[in-house]
């Protein structure tokens, strides 16, 4: 099924999750467990991340997609970057993904590895996004960023370039992180006047340690708001306090996105089954 048409419906609030692939020396069933308990709570799909190197990690994202979809019933999104590929290796990647039956992409510039040349085939997602329509049937969604790139030099610049990508046939965008959400409607009336009008779904992230938000915010650099980190602040020392905090913070974000008639959430779920079960009880009437 095309992702696309989750879309199509007006009363429903699309809701997916995102998943990664474990790491090289870790064997791949040692996620299927967790992925298993992820599916069995019906998502619209699941995302599955693709390496940062993008050389070689394609087949185990595929792995997944495909297992996601053939074995725990779930449509699968395929996340796809270029930054690191030739031409060829990305005609590889999408063949893989032909043969599996995976019909959703999405398409990403992926981040410059320090110490490693970029490929020149292809500069911007926006590129890809063309060439993977040109060379199957494949649906493709595009990642945006309601506090602008890191590279970005301003917010007019960003959603330009967005809508760029989304010329380019970026049919969906999925946004990062954040933890404020007036800053992503401030993004959503940016994107309104640069003219693009495919559905975007908000990107959530619930924080359920102390290190992941020192690494989220050096990654991305969302910004906290000051009742975040007051929050965070008084149970940093209590991990199961902190937790539950951090998923009861979420929570309140989604309602907040649902009222307010956004196209979808997409939960960054860091393979983490309790609190993607937490989060689904609690909002899945009001989707
Ligand atoms: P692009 O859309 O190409 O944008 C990159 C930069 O170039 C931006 O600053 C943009 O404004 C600028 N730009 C774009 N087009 C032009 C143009 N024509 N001219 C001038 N400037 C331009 N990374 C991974 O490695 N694996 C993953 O699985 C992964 N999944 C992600 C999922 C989501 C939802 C998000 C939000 C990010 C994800 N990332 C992932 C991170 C992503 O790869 C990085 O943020 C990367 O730096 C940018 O990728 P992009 O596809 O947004 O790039």
């Amino acid at each position: 099924m095309k992702i696309s048409t989750l879309f199509e419906s007006k009363d429903k609030t699309v809701f997916s999750f995102e998943v990664f692939p474990p790491k090289k020396d870790s064997p791949i069933e040692s996620v299927y467990g967790r992925l298993e308990e992820i599916c069995a709570l019906s998502p619209d799909f699941v995302s599955v991340t693709y390496g940062a190197g993008g050389t070689g990690g394609h087949s185990r994202t595929c792995e997944i997609a495909t297992k996601i979809k053939r074995d725990f019933g779930v449509e699968s999104v395929a996340h796809l970057t270029c930054v690191n590929s030739t031409r060829q290796m990305i005609d590889e990647t999408l063949e893989d993904f032909k043969q599996n039956g995976i019909e959703n992409i999405l398409a990403l510039r992926g981040d410059y590895v320090p110490g490693v040349e970029p490929k020149r085939d292809f500069r911007y997602a926006s590129e890809l996004c063309a060439y993977i329509h040109a060379h199957g049937d494949f649906d493709v969604s595009g990642a945006c960023y309601p506090e602008v790139h890191l590279e970005s030099s301003d917010e007019v610049s960003d959603v330009l370039n967005l809508r760029k990508k989304v010329d380019a046939g970026a049919q969906h965008l999925i946004s990062q992180l954040f933890f404020d959400n007036a800053v992503f409607y401030g993004f959503l009336q940016r994107a309104k006047i640069a003219g693009i009008n495919v559905p975007v779904e908000a990107g959530i992230m619930p924080v359920t340690n102390k290190k992941q938000i020192e690494r989220m915010v050096s990654l991305c650099g969302a910004s906290l708001p000051p009742k975040f980190v007051k929050i965070m602040q008084k149970y940093e020392s209590r991990p199961e306090a902190l937790r539950d905090a951090g998923i009861a913070y979420a929570v309140e974000q989604i309602v907040d996105l649902i009222a307010n008639g956004v196209d979808g959430i997409h939960l960054y779920t860091m393979n983490n089954p309790y609190v993607a079960q937490k989060i689904t009880q609690a909002v899945k009437t009001l989707l």
